[in-house]
């Protein structure tokens, strides 16, 4: 039997977690579940899975949920949250955002193994999390599709010699739009994503290219890849989940319908592959699976990303912070749908390089963002 502790336990990857759990009872019990504040799905979730931890991030939320179930311990605020990694064979880390790295780091230096969804747990913090995952000998998992894709080509070795990795993109909603076409678009045409169901965050950063950008640093952290190694492409229905490439011009794939729950299932089951639920492709009835390409200069976030990645240092932290203030103030109707690359853009032109390889610095470095950010939304409305 596995321990898992779930952190974001009621955000879509969180809630395929547990069907993972429910489909194989014999094999996984979830240990601690952590969300932030959504107690009404957070309270069907304890009583149904009894975790012996269950943690509410945000202050003042429990007060108003009834009594929690028999053997539950139910606490609040993070510090609380950061203890459910210690008991547990599994940390799965799928909660949003820069909170998710904390996690992370908890885990590794718990010596847990970590199954990684959280992005910006890499994107942030790659040096600093792969240096301490190392130096632990911790196994870390790749959660998110394209990192599973490519993990599984490499034959579950992310050290295994490869010349290229080849991520994938459905190119989201708005792929082949102007420029002059994206200034006007609404926070739902955003949502509608074409082949993804998925928090809200993730989906603008998807319509962005923003969150492709994102993997390219991941990739580079995950699979110690320079970045002349690391290529996107669009495939716009999402059947190939990224490739690899070898020295002999060989191409490996990794192909399935889009669901997350395959790559959340295989980073808890692996070596073993189970039945997940799902058919495998009808390749007739797909008819052509095409490929396009990807023009850095066509998606800002896009081009921003590469280069905050290029740069290094403490670029790539203050593109996220940046980038989850400007996605907010866009959710929220603050801004318009260009306007969040124009944030993340000033905010990067305004930050001074310096080194950032521990979590202090990291902190730093996400508030003084954030902090530039809201002053630039401010002035922008
Ligand atoms: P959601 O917004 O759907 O869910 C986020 C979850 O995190 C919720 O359970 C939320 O709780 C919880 N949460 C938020 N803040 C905190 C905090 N400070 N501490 C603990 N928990 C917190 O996001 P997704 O599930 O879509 O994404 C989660 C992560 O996985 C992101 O980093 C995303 O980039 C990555 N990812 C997601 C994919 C997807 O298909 N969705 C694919 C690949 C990667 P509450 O509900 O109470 O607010
Ligand atoms: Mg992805």
């Amino acid at each position: 039997m596995i321990s898992i502790a779930l952190i974001g336990s009621t955000g879509s990857i969180g809630r395929q977690v547990c069907n993972v759990v429910r489909r194989y009872p014999d094999r996984f019990r979830l240990s601690a579940l952590v969300a932030r504040r959504n107690k009404e799905l957070f309270f069907e979730q304890i009583s149904e899975f009894r975790p012996a931890r269950a943690v509410l991030t945000e202050r003042g939320v429990i007060a108003g949920m009834p009594t929690a179930p028999d053997g539950v311990f139910l606490a609040e605020g993070e510090e609380d949250a950061l203890k459910c990694v210690e008991d547990c064979d599994v940390a799965f880390v799928a909660a949003s955002g820069f909170a998710g790295l904390k996690y992370s780091l908890k885990a590794i230096a718990c010596g847990k193994k970590l199954a990684l969804a959280n992005k910006e747990t890499l994107v942030c913090g790659g040096e600093l999390v792969m240096r301490e995952a190392a130096r632990r000998g911790v196994d870390l998992v790749p959660v998110d599709s394209e990192h599973s894709a490519l993990w599984q080509a490499l034959h579950f070795d992310r050290r295994a010699p490869f010349e290229q990795l080849i991520l994938t993109a459905s190119g989201g909603p708005f792929y082949g739009k102007t420029r002059e076409e994206l200034r006007n678009v609404t926070v739902e045409d955003t949502l509608r994503h074409p082949t993804w169901q998925m928090g809200a965050k993730i989906t603008v950063d998807s319509a962005t290219l923003l969150n492709k950008g994102f993997e390219v640093i991941e990739a580079r952290w995950l699979y110690d890849a320079s970045f002349s190694k690391i290529r996107t492409v669009v495939q716009p229905t999402s059947i190939v989940h990224s490739m690899v490439a070898f020295a002999d011009g060989s191409v490996l794939a990794q192909m399935s319908y889009p669901t997350m729950e395959v790559p959340i299932q295989l980073a808890l089951t692996y070596p073993e592959r189970l039945p997940a639920g799902l058919n495998i492709p009808d390749f007739a009835a797909l008819g052509d699976i095409r490929f396009l390409p990807l023009e850095r200069k066509a998606f800002p976030c896009y081009d921003l990303a590469l280069t905050a990645g290029e740069q290094g240092d403490n670029y790539p932290c203050a593109l996220n912070a940046a980038g989850e203030e400007a996605v907010g103030a866009f959710l929220r109707r603050q801004i318009g749908f260009t306007q969040i690359a124009e944030v993340i853009e000033e905010v990067l032109s305004r930050t001074e390089r310096a080194r950032a390889d521990d979590y202090e610095s990291l902190c730093g470095v996400d508030r003084r963002a954030r902090e530039e950010a809201v002053k630039i939304i401010g002035n922008a409305q």
